[in-house]
């Protein structure tokens, strides 16, 4: 898991490992401006988000369905970022999602995503990738904020987040230049980017024994790595097993490739078609289908266990997590954590379930959208994690494995 994570700094480069992997698995790309192959086998990708299948027997057996996102919160370049600052070059940044702020400080950065370039074929997509460290953003000495032991640590997203790229004085262009050098393309061809910071350190197992795995990003690329290798693992069988990897869900969901767009939706029609069934026999498969919506869960904090529900600890390494809320923040209902409990039992792991303290708000996740959009039942189920929206997450190291195993039985239920 850590080399696909570590690989995986932007959404872009989330999708390209995942392509990797289930291309080296059989897997046929279809692209949806074209008429599609049947083949056992498939993915589509469409700008941060990617959705692959197998192909089922009986097309009203309906679809099992994975979901997870492929974004996680991060620092993103403006698009014209350069600004001076104490005889420094910086760069402005929008705060993507609900990142934990202080996390960002003192860490070396490296910066990925993609670039638009114009090229004699039209506008071509340019993955970026810089694993050196080029950004930080330091912080404040504490002889300079004497107010933090009162007041605690106050960072101001536009004067306190912005990372330190060059000495002297440097514009806007001289950033632009240093892109088309990256990428080795001319500078005036550069149209726009989605561009983002993320933090060197490598994922490492941790603790005495190697109980814990450290890594960036654990929010939700655990859950990527995990469903990637139960499709590929997974038996052919009646339902259609569908993984889908959405972009957008830690601001909102609501995009052109996030979980509330019309990706899965049309996806699931035309891989339906592939098999020569009726627009009936669609709405019959989608009321066959199940959803397993998988995303992180909150672990037992053993300096706040106060903020725990008593009855609904969470163990790291104690096996995936069904995650209830009555107010619908969360999807899974009882059928839905039935679902799910036999799905681990069949594979033989341990589950946990989790409930809210009923006087904290809860998250949210893709579950409820996938859920209200396609009207199949759906579970919220993930790996028990530490430090959720941190810069470095932490996780059980045996986990990934209970996870995989899970969603392999899932996926062939
Ligand atoms: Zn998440």
């Amino acid at each position: 898991m850590g080399r696909y994570i570590d690989a995986s700094p932007s959404p872009f480069h989330a999708v390209a490992s995942s392509v990797s992997a289930l291309e080296a698995a059989g897997f046929v790309e279809q692209h949806e401006t074209e008429a599609w192959v049947p083949s056992p086998a498939g993915f589509v990708r469409r700008a941060g988000s990617l959705v692959a299948w197998k192909q089922g027997e009986d097309p009203l057996a309906g679809f099992n369905i994975v979901g997870a996102h492929t974004d996680s919160p991060n620092l993103r370049i403006k698009p014209n970022p350069v600004r001076q600052s104490g005889g420094l070059t910086q760069l402005s940044v929008e705060i993507y999602g609900g990142a934990l702020l202080n996390s960002w400080l003192d860490r070396d950065l490296g910066l990925s995503g993609r670039v638009a370039v114009r090229g004699e074929a039209g506008v071509t997509e340019h993955l970026l990738l810089v694993s050196r460290p080029v950004l930080r953003v330091p912080q404040l000495a504490i002889h300079l904020d004497r107010e933090i032991h009162t007041n605690g640590l106050q960072l101001n997203k536009q004067e306190h987040m912005a990372p330190l790229w060059a000495d002297g004085s440097l514009d806007s262009a001289a950033f632009r230049g240093w892109i088309a050098r990256e990428l080795d393309v001319d500078a005036t061809d550069i149209a726009g980017w989605d561009l983002m910071a993320h933090d060197l350190t490598p994922s490492a197992l941790l603790g005495a024994d190697n109980a814990f795995f450290a890594a960036p990003r654990i929010d939700n690329l655990a859950s990527c790595f995990a469903g990637v290798e139960a499709l590929v693992a997974a038996k052919a069988a009646d339902a259609t097993q569908v993984l889908c990897l959405f972009d957008h869900e830690e601001v909102g969901s609501v995009s052109r490739s996030g979980a509330a767009g019309s990706l899965l939706p049309t996806v699931l029609e035309r891989i339906h078609r592939l098999s020569n069934s009726d627009g009936d026999d669609f709405v019959r498969a989608l009321a066959a289908s199940a959803c397993v919506s998988a995303d992180g869960a909150h672990a037992t904090h053993p300096n706040y266990v106060e903020r725990h529900e008593q009855n609904h600890q969470i163990a790291l390494n104690g096996g995936p997590v069904i995650k209830r809320n009555a107010n619908e923040r969360y999807a899974t209902d009882a059928t839905g954590q039935a679902i799910a409990e036999q799905a681990c039992i069949d594979a033989g792991v341990p589950f946990q379930v989790y409930v809210n303290r009923t006087d904290l708000a809860c998250g949210s996740t893709i579950g409820p959208v996938t859920a209200a959009r396609l009207g199949i039942p759906t579970v919220d189920f993930g790996m028990p994690q530490l430090s959720m929206h941190s810069a470095r997450e932490m996780c059980g190291a045996s986990d990934p494995a209970h996870m995989v195993a899970a969603l392999t039985s899932f996926f062939g239920r």
